[in-house]
């Protein structure tokens, strides 16, 4: 168990990458390195982890390799920033953040190019990531100075109830490859505003978004120690010694079930509070009395937004029987007209998948189902030639008993099943471990309100195809997962209700 001990600092190797095409008044070389305290340092890892591009297969740049060891200098130096960031006056917290929020939005076009560059998705996705991810600096910068408790009078009269939120501690944020920089922001935003100092550990695919962030976080001021940034080869050790550290207060993960669960394991070691944003498999149920365009509309933001790679994404359309053959035509009409390419290529509108075993996945699940009897309206078979790429798919008529109602796909394929009775689509809906998001179209406001209530998700859609804003409490009840980000509530996440009694 490591107590404060002082930790080597390796040297910083000076090691950056420089996104082509933009000069340095839109951009900056991004280090490559581990933030630690003040310090881009090289880590003591032997090799480098080498980055790609997902559209084709080429090496962007390589980046250092956390041990255990660095997660423990990571730990001193967010240890060695917490009591003068806690004591940090809210104003003061939120005038950082907000500049956070002009830095980002001043950078967005080269971070969009940034983020299409390893993840794969087109640039209008990339964008609207960006802006998305830039609001929570914006959204916790006011929050940050309403961090308010509360006072009563006891029951029994006599002594007032005094509630105060107080700032967490050393927090743990661990995110996935499919939003790089806005699941870093959601937390290390609300982290910061909290008055809680951070290791971000990214995802092993993506670390030169969050590089990035963790740059304009330093150039907004946000002090040495305050926010680091480890990325590794072997995030199970490193991640399970940090958790293990009794400094260590916080863990807040976004990403699969399956690791989260390991993660809750790890952190019951030292009784750590966990926040958890795990998988989905929403469903997008559309009744016969349904606006057709506004519907069609809302399918293609739910299914293609990051070309499926979301965890919100649709991945089981239920459509009763009376609109089912139009809604298909038309989901295969406009699926079909997007252009699937490169995502830097600013004609794409469907990028490229993160890896070879995305497409793996993907095809299982696609032969599975065809398999088992669903009609391939579009798509459906993986193009040749270099990168991670498979084509916007409909399936039609699938079978209850196929995987992918199941299974998030993960990917640009609409799997649609005809329903004749409401009450067997909101059984099929709820008929899953997960519950983050569902979808419900209908013009009938009251049935489509009691259908909200009804659906055993954490968050219902009721005409929009959309449910991420800052403002709003994201996240999943159910295997989905545990907690809130965003709004008010993503804030008390990082604290602790401090009760005190008093007589006065
Ligand atoms: P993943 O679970 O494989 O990895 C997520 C992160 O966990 C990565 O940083 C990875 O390095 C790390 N990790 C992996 N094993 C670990 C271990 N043993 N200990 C500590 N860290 C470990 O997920 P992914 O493939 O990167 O992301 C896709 C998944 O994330 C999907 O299931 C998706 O639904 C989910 N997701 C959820 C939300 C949400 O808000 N609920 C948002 C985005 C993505």
């Amino acid at each position: 168990m490591s107590t404060n001990t002082a930790h080597q600092m390796p040297a910083d190797t000076g090691a950056t990458y420089v996104v082509p095409g933009f000069g340095a008044k839109e951009s900056f070389p991004i280090p490559t390195d581990l933030l630690i305290g003040d310090n881009w340092v090289a880590g003591s890892g032997e090799g480098r982890i080498e980055v790609l591009n997902p559209a084709t297969g080429a090496v962007l740049t390589s980046i250092a390799d956390a041990t255990v060891a660095d997660g423990m200098a990571a730990v001193d130096a967010a240890q060695a920033a917490a009591a003068s960031w806690a004591a940090t006056p809210p104003r003061a917290r939120a005038v950082i953040l907000q500049r956070c929020f002009h830095a980002m939005v001043e950078h967005a076009d080269w971070l969009a190019q940034l983020i299409s560059l390893e993840n794969g998705k087109a640039l209008p996705d990339a964008r609207s990531e960006v802006m998305y991810a830039a609001e929570f600096f914006r959204w916790y910068a006011e929050e940050a100075v309403r961090i308010n408790g509360d006072i009563g009078i006891a029951p029994a009269g006599g002594n007032r109830i005094m509630v105060q939120y107080q700032p967490i501690g050393i927090s743990l944020l661990i995110t996935p490859w499919n939003f790089p920089a806005a699941m870093a922001t959601r937390k290390i935003a609300p982290a910061l505003a909290a008055g809680c100092t951070c290791i971000l550990k990214p995802a092993e695919e993506t670390p030169l978004t969050a590089l990035a962030v963790g740059e304009i976080l330093r150039r907004a001021g946000v002090p040495a120690g305050t926010v680091n940034i480890i990325n590794t080869s072997d995030p199970a050790s490193v991640c399970s010694a940090i958790l293990r550290d009794r400094r260590v207060r916080k863990l807040s993960f976004t990403g699969s079930t399956e690791v989260g669960r390991i993660l809750l394991r790890e952190a019951s070691y030292n009784i750590i509070n966990s926040s958890m944003e795990l998988g989905g498999n929403a469903p997008f149920l559309v009744l016969d009395d349904a606006d057709l365009d506004a519907a069609i509309d809302g399918a293609m933001i739910a299914k293609m937004r990051n070309a499926g790679e979301a965890c919100t994404a649709a991945n089981r359309f239920y459509v009763q029987e009376g609109i089912y053959p139009a809604f298909v035509d038309r989901l295969v009409e406009k699926m079909g007209a997007l252009k699937l390419g490169a995502g830097t290529d600013a004609a794409t509108q469907c990028g490229a998948m993160i890896n070879g075993a995305a497409i793996d996945k993907i095809e299982m699940l696609v032969s599975d189902a065809v398999g088992k009897g669903a009609r391939v309206r579009l798509g459906g078979k993986t193009p040749a030639g270099e990168g991670f790429f498979y084509p916007p798919s409909v399936l039609d008529e699938v079978p209850l008993n196929a995987d992918l109602l199941r299974e998030e796909i993960f990917g640009p394929v609409a799997a649609v099943v005809p329903f004749k009775d409401i009450e067997d689509a909101v059984r099929m809906a709820n008929d899953t471990e997960y519950g983050l998001a569902a979808y419900v179209y209908t013009e009938n406001m009251k049935l489509g309100l009691q259908l909200a209530e009804r659906l055993e998700y954490g968050m219902v859609a009721l005409n929009r195809g959309l449910v991420s804003d800052p403002a709003a409490p994201f996240g999943g009840v159910k295997q989905s997962g545990l907690g809130r980000e965003g709004a008010h509530h993503g804030l008390l996440e990082f604290t602790e209700a401090k009760y005190i009694a008093v007589n006065w």
